[in-house]
């Protein structure tokens, strides 16, 4: 039996200026583990998301900008308060999130949540730690720099790792002192409705951060709203180029974290056995759906068959289940339609004539209508297959053999994304010369997929621009400002 939803999971309401307001329309989110609807959201309008940039406004600016002028010290109390009901709630989170997303309950109550908390945490006590500069340019002037909030952030996040990538954006943005529009993706609002009611609880200020719940046209709304300063985007490319676009008319900053279809490099003189649990690591956690999976294998053509024998007996005790089971470790993909997208590129893979090695099939949990898919491994797929060169988001390895190292990197650059890569190898210089080769914002030398809050995250290429995380976020959450005072 799948396991029966422990929490009543009440209806969605938009969080406008720190109350709870309902919408003319509504959108049912959907356990992918059933198939079933959870519970109703409300759908912002065009409306709704203005009441919401006029709170985030007011909050910036009334009482004589009373949420700017707050110390920074007494901001990065909130945000570490903030971070403390989180760990207070983080079981219900956790169900919230697998719930809604599909994903392992040990992977929500483990790796997400407790991240979520320790990014808080970072941007808390780097609030104190914003500042300008002095600049010594002659003797009749005192000249420095100030870095003042943005203003308004629409922030805009995908369904993968909902709370948590919305918390890389709220955790910079609010120690800088800005005031935020935060809409969570369709499929996966509910930890995102939950977080609001927190931030109530830890005590933000009314309109500071306002949570608008809906779809793509609600995410249109907010790009073009002249009133939003900046947008913090993650999700796909091509919505990243269509808000790229669309931002441009009212010359918005934008950092967009998008898709990615990451290399990782497997050389014969690695130690195998940690390279098979990080190709599996890389490619399987999250159900696949992770921007900087490590979709592509590259793997040194002497060791192929005992690393390619090793990858599949592992793969083979790695079977779709509950998410809600904490022995679990491949849940349910998000949605039927991401299943539908996935079964179709296992479809193109066979077609183009790559090797199906382990899974390739839907997978009917005791009968219920859920959305699984086995672990898949593809071997001898080549580079320009579609399967190689496209982002799947989905448990789906390609796996591509090499003879030649530099000519592995070669194919491993020729994609357009550039979010992550990683190389396994006990030889420290061909280590660091290949990680210098790889055209990626984040290179792992044997391990794969490790995240800290102080570390920055983002793409080269077409996997976006501006990073997340670590102390350079700030710069994206800042306005720079000379003042230049004469003292002739
Ligand atoms: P998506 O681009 O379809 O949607 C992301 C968000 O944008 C959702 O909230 C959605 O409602 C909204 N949206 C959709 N169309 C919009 C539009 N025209 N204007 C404004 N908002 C719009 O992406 P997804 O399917 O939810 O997520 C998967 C993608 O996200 C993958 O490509 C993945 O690689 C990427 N991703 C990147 C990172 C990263 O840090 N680089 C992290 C996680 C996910």
């Amino acid at each position: 039996m799948l396991t029966a939803t422990k929490s009543r999971v009440a209806p969605g309401r938009l969080l406008i200026n720190n109350e709870w307001i309902d919408a003319e329309k509504h959108f049912g989110t959907v356990n992918p583990a059933t198939g079933e609807v959870l519970t109703q959201i409300a759908e912002a309008s065009k409306q709704d998301v203005n009441r919401a940039v006029e709170a985030a406004r007011r909050a910036l600016e009334d009482r004589g900008g009373a949420w700017r002028k707050m110390s920074a010290s007494e901001r990065g109390r909130l945000i570490w308060k903030l971070a403390d009901l989180v760990e207070k709630n983080i079981d219900e989170l956790a169900e919230l999130e697998t719930l809604d997303n599909g994903k392992p309950i040990f992977e929500s109550r483990y790796v997400d949540l407790p991240m979520v908390a320790d990014v808080l945490r970072y941007y808390a006590g780097l609030a104190t730690k914003i500042h300008g500069d002095t600049v010594n340019t002659n003797e009749t002037a005192f000249t420095y720099t100030l870095r003042e909030p943005v203003g308004v952030v629409g922030m805009i996040v995908p369904w993968n790792f909902p709370l948590l990538l919305a918390s890389w954006k709220l955790g910079p943005a609010l120690a800088c002192g800005n005031t935020v529009v935060l809409k969570p993706a369709e499929q996966t609002p509910l930890t995102t409705l939950r977080f609001g009611e927190l931030a109530i609880e830890a005590g933000f200020p009314a309109g500071v951060l306002n949570v608008v719940t809906g779809g793509a046209e609600t995410g249109r709304t907010i790009v073009q709203h002249p009133g939003i300063d900046k947008i913090a985007f993650t999700g796909s490319t091509s919505v990243g180029k269509e808000i790229m676009r669309s931002a441009a008319d009212t010359l918005k900053r934008v950092t967009l974290e998008l898709g990615g279809k990451s290399p990782n490099i497997v050389c014969a003189d690695s130690d195998l056995d940690g390279a098979v649990k990080g190709a599996i690591n890389g490619i399987f956690y999250g159900k696949g759906e992770v921007c900087n999976a490590g979709s592509r294998l590259f793997i040194e053509g002497k060791v192929r068959d005992e690393f390619t024998e090793k990858l599949v007996a592992r793969v083979k005790k790695m079977q779709p289940a509950d998410p809600l089971d904490p022995k679990t470790r491949m849940g349910a993909i998000v949605s039927q339609e991401q299943m539908q997208t996935v079964l179709g590129y296992i479809e193109s893979g066979k077609k183009e004539g790559a090797k199906l090695i382990a899974g390739g099939n839907r997978v009917s949990l005791e009968g219920s209508k859920g959305f699984f898919i086995e672990p898949t491994i593809f071997g001898d797929v080549k580079n320009d297959m579609q399967i190689a060169r496209e982002e799947i988001f989905g448990p789906v390895l390609s796996m591509i053999a090499f003879d030649d190292v530099d000519e592995a990197v070669q194919q491993a650059n020729s994609n357009p994304y550039g979010l992550a890569a990683a190389v396994w190898t006990r030889d420290i210089k061909k280590a660091h010369h290949i990680s210098r080769q790889l055209r990626a914002g984040t290179v792992w030398i044997n391990t794969y997929g490790l995240m800290d809050a102080a570390l920055p995250f983002g793409g080269y290429k077409q996997s976006g621009f501006g990073r997340e995380l670590g102390a350079h976020a700030v710069e994206h959450y800042t306005e720079l400002k000379t003042v230049w005072l004469n003292m002739a």
